[in-house]
């Protein structure tokens, strides 16, 4: 298959100390993209960044809930590379349990890290971005970004969120030739559900069959590697045997 050689692009992978966005980062990096690393946990990035190559792999600490910080991991893509071409939104993550016994300090945290971290990293990115040809803005929604699913409401509300703002950004920036696209996995075997017990996790996943990140990344880098006149705007991708939602 005819794909477009992606050496020497620039991207930010979200959320990269762990799951689909390690998994991502190390797969640009193979294409021969020069990825920065952004997540809380700075020892994990680090050390991916050691292992990859500082020339291909920059680790940056970021929440990317935090304006200042987001604001200041942009500086620093600005800075060492004068422009970006891929943003990959993936940093998230889900709190389970019914809504009626939920807390407001979990709802923030959701809320912070899926829906404001997207909407603060991509605010700094767009400036970076324009005039670059095939650039790309994709972030990552969820099965639960199309369905409801009980237990997960506000991370429902989270996702959802995303491919709303998706479908707008893509009319305001698809004129400027930035291309705008959405992924939406179900279940995946990664870090993810941490406050769901492990054996209740791992019995699940069995049962489906569950995606790698891997195959996450493989959707990333097939939309990006299309060329710039193509958009993939939005990839649901599920295991086969997860029939529901
Ligand atoms: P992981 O828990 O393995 O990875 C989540 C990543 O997000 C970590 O690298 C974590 O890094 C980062 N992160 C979380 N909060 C923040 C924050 N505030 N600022 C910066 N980074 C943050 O799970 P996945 O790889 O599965 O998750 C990636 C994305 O995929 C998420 O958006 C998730 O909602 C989505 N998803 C996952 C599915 C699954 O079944 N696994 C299904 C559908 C969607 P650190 O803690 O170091 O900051």
């Amino acid at each position: 298959m005819k794909m477009q050689d992606l050496a020497g692009k620039v991207a930010v992978v979200t959320g990269a100390s762990s799951g689909i966005g390690e998994a991502s980062a190390r797969l640009l990096v193979e294409e021969g993209v020069r990825v920065v690393l952004a997540a809380r946990r700075l020892d994990r990035i680090e050390a991916m960044a050691r292992e990859l190559g500082t020339e291909s792999a920059f680790a940056i600490a970021c929440d990317v809930g935090d304006m200042g910080q987001v604001t200041a991991l942009f500086d620093q893509v600005r800075g060492r590379f004068g422009g970006l071409d891929l943003l990959f939104n993936n940093a998230g993550l889900g709190i389970n349990g019914p809504f009626a016994d939920s807390r407001p300090e979990d709802w923030r945290t959701q809320i912070d890290a899926n829906l404001y971290g997207v909407l603060n990293c991509t605010h700094a990115a767009i400036p970076l971005m324009r005039g670059r040809e095939g650039a790309m803005i994709s972030s990552v929604s969820s099965v639960g970004g199309r369905y409801g699913i009980e237990g997960w409401s506000v991370y429902n509300a989270t996702k959802f969120a995303v491919v709303g703002f998706h479908d707008a950004l893509r009319k305001e920036l698809g004129p400027d030739g930035i291309r705008v696209s959405v992924i939406e996995p179900g279940a995946v075997w990664t870090e993810w559900g941490h406050n769901v017990p492990d054996d209740t996790m791992r019995q699940r996943r069995e049962s489906l069959d569950a995606l790698h990140a891997e195959d996450i990344a493989q959707a990333l880098v097939y939309s990006f590697a299309q060329p710039p006149r193509v958009l993939v705007e939005e990839i649901l991708v599920r295991p086969v045997r997860q029939v529901q939602p």
